[in-house]
């Protein structure tokens, strides 16, 4: 049970002023709240700004320099209103003692300025200093008060990541009333290492990032972020921790893993195991005839076929007559993978369902039944698999492909369902830099597919400038005319969401009229079933572009494919732009992907795409981008997915990620069952950071 203390935390979104169901998606989208979740007013409170905008300049007009962010302090001397039907802006002329200013704005509603701007009052605003014929002007103030008001208006502002149909000012102001409803929570943080880095409490942090009153408050290098991403790891930590010790500590049971179904399945094969792929079956079939539990990491860069191994321990499975769950991260690749595991384990004779969010009513009835009677050997869905009312028979394996969504495994708790010596395998392709993988993962057991599965020839990787992308569109139109597919990925899904970024909506509007309805646009605003649609059409070949925000990183296997192109590469993430580019490169045919960028590059981003030219060695490039990465441009990226969280980043918070270790298995150590009153706040920190799923692994211990 959640404290009651912590219930400010998790209020509905909704319940904040300003936020409706009109704009609620628009949050989820931003928040990156799943569609089946709760939003909730502690997703806002976790949305970290992307900068800050420092208003303290506060000169007289005519000492304002051109072009930076000034507030200032002037009497509103008249307006004027531009002529009926013309498109000229609407002007507000004010003083001060030394200068005038005319603030600028278009599509103005008068009443709302009448009231805002009366003529003879004083009023502070605040924004952009522009000359325009020798008179200093500011168009659109994001600010404007009266003295009296002059505390609402932030002299230091954060700035943050924003979405289509949010602007940030409403977004601004649904921060600062969620600020209000924080309630003080007890202290998780060790207090010695509280007071050496002088971070200040859980609730302060927040106000503070939020409410800055100094630039570095909401630096993720600033102390209050620091705190905010120790909690985040240590919550990550105490997590594994658990599952580790409920592991380590609970008996598990040899299986009878016989053989007659991998056999079968391994005959059926198109092709020949790798020796990795070998080496990992043989380490899992050890694991599962012996009796501790099995927790498993399958590392393999995208591509390196770890689908199969994962399959040939869930007939294991099957010999010793166990059922096995698989959860994918997301409900496209649930169903991909569904079907591929139903064709490779059709010669054994297993039966496979798929659970998701959509198997509904009397379906998800009948599904639930053969679940419980055995009459299912494999069930593939999403994380709600492990949701209450799904009852296995006898659940003996647990897989968990995280794909590029790490961390899903410090979230689960297995221990509840089925027999409690359940047998974990994670998968995972994120390449994580090999120097943090200890403190990500623990000290968990590790497989790794080192090789490419033989025949796969190369991806070559091009950088195209924006101006040749005519070109580009030439070269796809002829290998579609040639029976070719490809991907074409674009950063953002609707003009407006960043300022010169192409969206997939117009590429995809350009590409329909030169290829007509063999092109398809796919993006997150598509409903679960029409995301299928469309990937079902273009891996059966009846769409040969399909145009696409990156919805399609997460597995997709469609070998025909063999054109990548990404435009605005450079926004892109490089993990990201690796997994994107393992999309190609799967079928017989030689792949190519073509990295689009806006000139001109920095340094930095050039680098980086020359490192995607080089190397298709995803660990190389995770390493290479950890160092590439300066502080600027990380949160540039962060949209793209950080494979470590929402507040924690790399480049600033490693080093706390092995203290966080540390400090996770000393307080277990000290108090096992979190009953203490540091237990009791670590069980709160737990929740906050959505992993009270392992405090069931404590009352089933
Ligand atoms: P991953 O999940 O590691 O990204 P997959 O398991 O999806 O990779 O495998 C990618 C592709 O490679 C699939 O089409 C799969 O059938 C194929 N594959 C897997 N193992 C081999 C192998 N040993 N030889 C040839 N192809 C393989
Ligand atoms: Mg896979």
């Amino acid at each position: 049970m959640r404290p009651t203390h912590l219930n400010p935390f998790f209020g509905d979104l909704q319940s904040l002023p300003g936020i409706g169901p009109k704009t609620l998606p628009a949050y989820r989208k931003l928040l990156g709240v799943g569609d089946t979740e709760p939003a909730r007013v502690l997703d806002l409170m976790l949305h970290m700004p992307s900068g800050v905008i420092d208003r303290r300049s506060r000169p007289a007009v005519r000492d304002a320099i051109p072009g930076t962010i000034v507030t200032l302090t002037v009497r509103v001397l008249s307006h004027r209103a531009p002529a009926k039907g013309s498109r000229a802006p609407y002007r507000v002329v004010c003083e001060d003692d030394t200068a005038t200013l005319t603030l600028v704005f278009f599509n103005a509603h008068t009443s709302y300025l009448e009231k805002q701007l009366p003529v003879g009052e004083t009023r502070i605003v605040s924004g952009r200093l522009e000359l325009f014929n020798d008179t200093a002007q500011i168009v659109h103030p994001d600010h404007i008060v009266s003295q009296a008001e002059l505390a609402n208006l932030p002299l230091i502002e954060p700035v943050y990541p924003l979405t289509a149909g949010l602007s940030a000012a409403v977004l601004r102001r649904s921060i600062r009333a969620g600020l209000k409803t924080l309630s003080a929570v007890a202290e998780w943080i060790d207090p010695p290492l509280l007071s050496a880095r002088a971070w200040p409490s859980f609730r302060d942090a927040l106000e503070t990032v939020h409410a800055p009153s100094a630039v570095d408050d909401c630096e993720p290098s600033g102390a209050p972020w620091q705190r905010l991403a120790y909690d985040e790891l240590l919550s990550g930590q105490l997590a594994l921790a658990l599952l580790r010790r409920q592991i380590k500590t609970r008996g598990g049971v040899a299986r009878a893993v016989t053989g007659e179904h991998v056999q079968r399945i391994e005959e059926a094969l198109p092709f020949s195991l790798t020796l990795s792929q070998q080496a990992a079956i043989s380490d899992i079939r050890t694991d599962l005839t012996k009796d501790e539990r099995m927790l498993r990491l399958l590392q393999g860069d995208v591509g390196a076929g770890k689908t199969v191994v994962a399959v040939v321990a869930m007939a294991m499975m099957a010999e010793a007559g166990l059922q096995s769950a698989m959860m994918a991260p997301t409900e496209i690749l649930a169903r991909q993978h569904a079907a591929t595991i139903a064709k490779l384990v059709e010669p054994a004779g297993l039966r496979v369902q798929v659970l998701t969010a959509r198997e509904k009513g009397a379906e998800r009835k009948t599904i639930l039944a053969d679940l419980a009677a055995g009459n299912i050997d494999i069930l593939v869905g999403t994380h709600a698999l492990f949701q209450a009312g799904v009852d296995f028979k006898s659940l003996g394996l647990a897989v968990i492909d995280e794909q590029h969504r790490f961390g899903v495994h410090q979230r689960l708790a297995l221990a509840g369902k089925g027999d409690a010596a359940t047998e974990i395998l994670i998968m995972t392709a994120t390449p994580i830099p090999r120097t943090l993988v200890l403190t990500y993962f623990g000290d968990m057991d590790v497989s790794k597919l080192t090789e490419k599965p033989a025949g796969r020839i190369p991806v070559e990787t091009r950088l195209i400038p924006h101006d040749r992308v005519a070109e580009v569109m030439d070269r796809l139109a002829a290998h579609v005319d040639g029976g070719g597919q490809a991907f074409w990925v674009c950063p953002l899904v609707e003009e407006g969401e960043m300022v010169d970024a192409v969206s997939a909506v117009d590429r995809h509007r350009v590409l329909a009229e030169r290829l007509g309805d063999r092109t398809a646009l796919i993006h997150g605003r598509l409903s679960g079933r029409e995301k299928d649609d469309i990937m079902a059409r273009f891996a059966e070949g009846a769409i040969s572009v399909l145009v696409a925000t990156t919805v399609i990183e997460v597995g997709v296997d469609v070998p025909n494919a063999s054109i990548m192109v990404i435009e605005n590469a450079e926004r892109f993430g490089l993990a990201q732009l690796h997994q994107l580019r393992g999309r190609v490169g799967r079928g017989a045919a030689r792949s190519t992907c073509l990295l689009v960028y806006g000139s001109p590059l920095s340094e930095t981003a050039e680098e980086r795409l020359r490192m995607m030219r080089e190397t298709e060695d995803g660990f190389l490039i995770a390493e290479t981008d950890l160092r590439l990465r300066g502080g600027g441009e990380i949160l540039g990226t962060r949209q793209s997915g950080s494979p470590m969280s929402r507040v924690a980043v790399p480049e600033f918070h490693a080093d706390l990620l092995a203290i966080s270790r540390k400090d996770a298995q000393a307080a277990l150590a000290a108090d096992p069952d979190l009953s203490s009153k540091r237990g009791q706040a670590l069980r709160s920190l737990l929740h906050l950071f959505e992993r009270a799923e392992a405090l069931r692994l404590i009352e089933a211990g």
